[in-house]
């Protein structure tokens, strides 16, 4: 009767042992693709820094360009609402032209209407966020918005591209050509250019027309330089007191050098 009793009740322990173990491992399976399926569903989101003509325009376009990378940029936005005429394009018109800012109300509801916009169509895509914040309370009201549902599946960090100088950024401007195509929107250096090219003005992306951005003059410049540095020290204290991990990366070498270092600090190959 004890020998039945001993095997009856190690029959149920094996039993109940089996089922333990298989649950187990289906729970792990089961959990390891959640968080597989969450990750694939993440998309990280660049918020790049960097003064007027440190690089921005052009570090995006190779990004866009060699590994896919959305592109979201407050100044290329508003180009294209001036452009089209918009209520918005009609208020930021003179300011722009002069080299001020936008009030906040305006290019915050432009963000946050544009970046819900991509993170709905882009899962897992990449994206840069080019021109804000460029104040410390854009920065703030930025880290207040990520934390929204709806941006629940960015992974954000941020890229400071530096400049030793302003003079390097003063020269580079001074000599930027930008395509009137307001989907094309690349940027060339007149100095690039054979006396052919310089004639012709032509796009060789779309062949859109070349011109010169009519905030590229020295004056708009100085000013634009001047009203950025203030802000982009307290801006990096921000998103450091957020723990936005920042990617540095030096931006008075060549463009290629830029770009090199950038996929090799996020870790890709291309
Ligand atoms: P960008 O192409 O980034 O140099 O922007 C061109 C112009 O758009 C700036 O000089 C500002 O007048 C305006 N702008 C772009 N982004 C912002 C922003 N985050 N806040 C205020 N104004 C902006």
């Amino acid at each position: 009767m004890i020998k039945i009793d001993t095997a009856l009740i190690m029959i149920v322990l094996l039993v109940l042992g089996i089922s333990i173990v298989s649950y187990l491992v289906m729970y792990r399976k089961e959990n390891k693709k959640c968080i597989q399926a969450e990750l694939q569903q993440k998309s990280t989101m660049y918020i790049l820094l960097g003064a007027p003509g440190a690089g921005k325009g052009t570090l995006s376009e190779r990004c866009i360009e060699l590994l896919s990378f959305k592109h979201l940029s407050t100044g290329n936005l508003f180009r294209h609402h001036i452009d089209t005429n918009t209520a918005i394009g009609q208020k930021v018109k003179e300011l722009i032209k002069a080299g001020s800012l936008v009030s906040d109300d305006i290019v915050v509801d432009m963000v946050r209407e544009e970046l819900a916009a991509v993170v709905a169509n882009s899962a897992q895509q990449s994206l840069f966020l080019d021109g804000f914040p460029r104040t410390v309370e854009q920065a703030k009201i930025l880290l207040a918005m990520i934390k929204e549902p709806v941006f629940s599946n960015l992974d954000v960090k941020a890229v400071h591209l530096w400049l030793p100088s302003i003079d390097i950024v003063v020269d580079r401007l001074t000599s930027r050509l930008v395509c009137s195509n307001k989907d094309c929107q690349a940027t060339y250096s007149i100095k690039d250019l054979n006396d052919v090219e310089k004639a012709a003005m032509i796009c060789k992306k779309c062949g859109g027309k070349l011109i010169k951005r009519s905030d590229d003059e020295v004056d708009a410049i100085r000013k634009r330089l001047e009203i950025y540095q203030q802000a982009e020290k307290e801006i990096i204290e921000q998103f450091a007191l957020a723990n936005i991990p920042i990617i540095r990366l030096d931006a008075s070498g060549k463009a290629e050098d830029i770009y090199q270092n950038f996929v090799q600090q996020i870790g890709m190959t291309k």
